[in-house]
């Protein structure tokens, strides 16, 4: 492959959804120059009265919280989807509409209100995969529940206002689009080489090894290659797995292992809790086979070039397509060349 295309503008295309993302690596020539903008954060504090999701408080709808020691889910009080809604379509010309149901949960990652992802021992978080593990076999088994998604949206800058540890679970009648475009991806390949997709992508990615950051027995954390997001991170199994729900005791154990160390990285980048928007996107829980899934976990951080500048899709990109400047490479090598030891640790030794 030529170099010359990655030091020029161009195009790459996403294996996964068909898509295309533009890069300008020539507007970054000159070496990583980002700030390491020390951004003073409050320390929380492993309970806050105040907090909803903390244990033995009381939500906003009157309900407790058990005293809960491990991690805990709940439906959400507000929830985007409700259950029982009769199934019905709406047509009139050009107007087309179907009702949707769904169940919404909330899942509290730990009872300490000051912990994140990265600060989470490894067996904590090999506990939040067997909630998530739960909940994707439980909800999927629900009648009319299709698809389940889960997530994390963690800081201010992507619309998380409860610093608590906490992520959600949308489980729904139908497959939202993002999956759809990848179930497409994922089958034609499938049934062209019976063989998947992204194994055959983790693959060639550990052969070239220009974009991968961490690399356990089981996972592999890379950016992919067709990136959006300045530091976009995707963690998958290096062989196909289709669902949290085929996960066994040792895989959950590596899978959390590879789950902190990326977290790490990511919070040492700029040296602050790293804003992200986090999901898994997984075989569906309709009922078909899906020999072609291949899960995986995506992060899509939105800051860019220190602490306080983020990146916005707009523009170009609200019209066109997605463009970054930074090449997944640079990322890649950026995170790479970053300490394993959460930033906030480090920091400690020199009082
Ligand atoms: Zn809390």
């Amino acid at each position: 492959m030529s170099q010359d295309i990655n030091s020029n503008p161009h195009r790459r295309y996403n294996i996964l959804t068909g898509e295309w993302v533009l890069v300008s690596p020539h507007r970054t020539k000159r070496p990583w120059q980002g700030k390491m903008e020390k951004v003073c954060l409050d320390e929380q504090p492993q309970y806050d009265e105040t907090c909803y999701l903390c244990p033995g408080n009381t939500r906003s709808n009157g309900d407790v919280n058990p005293k809960y020691e491990k991690p805990y889910s709940f439906i959400n009080d507000f929830p985007a989807l409700l259950k029982d809604i009769p199934y019905e379509q709406f047509s009139d010309g050009l107007l087309k509409a179907e009702s949707e149901s769904g169940i919404c949960k909330v899942v509290c990652f730990s009872p300490d209100h000051s912990l994140t992802l990265p600060l989470m021992s490894i067996e904590a978080i090999t506990e939040v995969i067997s909630l998530w593990q739960k909940e994707y076999k439980e909800l999927g088994e629900i009648e009319g529940i299709n698809h389940i998604q889960i997530f994390e949206n963690k800081g201010d800058s992507m619309g998380c206002s409860n610093p608590h540890p906490h992520g959600q679970i949308w489980s729904q009648r139908s497959i939202p689009q993002e999956v759809v475009k990848k179930q497409v991806k994922l089958k034609t390949y499938w049934d062209k080489h019976k063989r998947s997709l992204l194994e055959d992508y983790v693959h060639q990615e550990l052969e070239l090894d220009q974009r991968v950051i961490i690399e356990n027995e089981f996972f592999v954390a890379l950016i992919p290659y067709w990136a959006i997001w300045p530091y976009e991170t995707m963690i998958l199994p290096k062989k196909k797995i289709a669902h949290l729900g085929e996960l066994n005791e040792t895989q959950k154990q590596s899978f959390a292992e590879i789950i902190k160390n990326t977290t790490i990285k990511l919070d040492n980048i700029f040296s602050i809790s790293f804003p992200y928007s986090m999901g898994i996107h997984q075989a569906p829980t309709d009922g078909e086979e899906h020999q072609e899934w291949h899960f995986h976990m995506s992060f899509y951080p939105p800051l860019l070039r220190s602490a306080t500048v983020k990146k916005f899709m707009v523009g170009y990109e609200m019209f066109a397509d997605p463009q970054r400047d930074i090449t997944a490479e640079q990322a890649a090598d950026t995170i790479k060349s970053l300490s394993d030891i959460h930033y906030s640790l480090q920091k400690t030794n020199n009082y």
